[in-house]
């Protein structure tokens, strides 16, 4: 589903990323862990092209998205991003938060947005706040909405960023519980997380990043119980 070829990412003289070569299946559900600053970030950031990669082609079901001529608004629809921070529009409710993608990206009837909305907000357990403005949730809340948000625009593949780093600890796992749900559905996503636990039982593979790249690629068992590689045990080893 996504090809990732000799992918570099430089900012002026600082080097970022350097050479990721990779393929994501289609229902893999990969977590990215790794110090902080290693790329992890730039990383998703570069395969929703939020970022352009300065070398390197990411092939996306088998479009070069990294092409001059890509179609990248088309490329974006089929791939969500969610934040640490939730993105809401204050001025809008819930609902119409959910309703805003689809209506004006998708040209979906402004019914069948609705509907389709209030689908959504059940499945993250938010039926009751469809009318509620973002300033009355809670962080988890509002997290639990943006989620339903990038769901809503029917994406292929889900990219989440820390999602549950601005939380109270009280709120993260609500949070963590709608992705894994998600995954159960058989969505294909990449998640950063910290939250250790979480990654290793929803997850098919773990990226370990650092010395700007993939420094290690397992299921979660190789990861977290069998590093093999000097800094992956290191890591490993410092936050168990
Ligand atoms: P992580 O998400 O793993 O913590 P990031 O991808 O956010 O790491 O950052 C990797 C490195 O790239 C850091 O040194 C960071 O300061 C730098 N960086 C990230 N974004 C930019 C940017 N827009 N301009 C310059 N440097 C950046
Ligand atoms: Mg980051």
């Amino acid at each position: 589903m996504i090809a990732i070829n000799g992918l570099y990412k430089q900012f002026g003289e600082l080097s970022v990323l350097e050479n990721i070569s990779t393929e994501i299946k289609e229902g893999e559900v990969i977590s990215i862990i790794g110090p902080s600053g290693c790329g992890k970030s730039t990383f998703l950031r570069c395969i929703n092209l939020l970022e352009t990669p300065t070398k390197g082609e990411i092939v996306i079901d088998g479009q070069n998205i990294s092409a001059k001529n890509a179609d990248v608004s088309g490329l974006r629809q089929k791939m969500g991003m969610v934040f640490q921070s939730f993105n809401l529009f204050s001025h809008l409710m819930i609902i119409e938060n959910l309703m805003l993608g689809p209506v004006n990206l998708l040209k979906v009837p402004r019914q069948q947005a609705y509907d389709e909305g209030l689908q959504y907000l059940e499945m993250v357990g938010l039926r009751a706040k469809a009318l509620a403005f973002p300033d009355e949730l809670s962080g988890g809340q509002k997290q639990r909405a943006a989620i339903a948000r990038t769901l809503a625009m029917k994406p292929e593949i889900v990219l989440f960023d820390e999602p549950t780093s601005a939380l109270d600890p009280t709120m993260v796992s609500e949070v963590l519980g709608v992705i894994r749900k998600l995954a159960a559905t058989g969505m294909t996503m990449m998640i950063v997380t910290h939250e250790m636990k979480f990654a290793r039982d929803v997850s098919s593979r773990v990226f370990y990043m650092d010395e700007k790249g993939i420094y290690e690629d397992g299921t979660p068992t190789e990861i977290f119980d069998h590093p093999q590689k000097p800094r992956t045990r290191a890591f490993i080893r410092k936050i168990s």
